[in-house]
């Protein structure tokens, strides 16, 4: 890959769809289908301009190394990730999303140390810290709607968009910790090497968030 190109990482899944017709609109498409290949980088109809495909969670590692000089990542990530090795400069309004604590439907405010289940550590560390509540934290990866039920933990700290998961659950939605959305990052030496290419390709960034917000 040449030096001059630049290289954006973006993050696989429900994100990515509703992120590439709005690069579309900026004038970048990849020249193939992503969801269709299992290849990991794409090139696009920009020629300086290549496409990454990785986990939300790796995205502010590329970014934060410079290996990627920009990313697409929701804020639940990056407020879990609390880097400062990047700028943050645009949020792209889209895969909008809360973080909240969730609790068994109708369960009493539980009493001393409460155990709270997460993929979200640091943010729930943070969290129930500003809060004064002593937690014991217990790290999972997947399935945290199972924790509660399961006598795991009293709460659990998770992305809640419709709220139909948790209530499949039984658990409800009790306290908002964030709003969540996907958020465009910069390495901080790209945007100064690549100045011109990154303004240029933020400016239209901006332009088609504006517009999809005025429809
Ligand atoms: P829901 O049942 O609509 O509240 O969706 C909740 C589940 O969908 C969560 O457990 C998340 O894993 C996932 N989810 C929903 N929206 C997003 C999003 N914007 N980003 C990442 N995961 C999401």
């Amino acid at each position: 890959m040449k030096s001059s190109e630049l290289v954006i990482a973006l993050t696989k899944g429900r994100i990515l769809d509703e992120v590439l017709p709005l690069f579309e609109r900026a004038g970048i498409t990849p020249v193939e289908n992503i969801s269709k290949s299992r290849k990991l980088i794409f090139a696009t109809n920009h020629k300086d301009v290549c496409l990454m495909v990785i986990r939300g969670s790796d995205v502010p590692t590329y970014v934060e190394f410079g290996s990627a000089d920009m990313g697409v990542v929701g804020k639940d990530l990056l407020l879990e990730y609390g880097s400062e090795e990047f700028y943050e400069p645009l949020d792209l309004k889209i895969a909008a999303c809360r973080l909240m604590t969730a609790e068994p439907i109708g369960a009493l405010p539980a009493v001393g140390r409460l155990k709270v289940a997460t993929k979200f550590t640091n943010i729930a560390k943070k969290y129930f810290a500003e809060q004064g509540q002593q937690i014991e934290l217990i790290k999972l990866n997947g399935a945290l709607e199972l924790a509660p039920a399961m006598g795991l933990a009293d709460c659990i700290v998770d992305i809640v968009d419709t709220g139909k998961t948790l209530t499949a659950n039984g658990l409800e939605p009790r306290q908002l910790i964030a709003n969540i959305s996907s958020r465009i990052i910069v390495n901080k030496a790209s945007m100064k090497i690549k100045h011109d290419i990154i303004r240029d390709i933020l400016g239209k960034l901006r332009m088609a968030v504006e517009a999809d917000q005025v429809r």
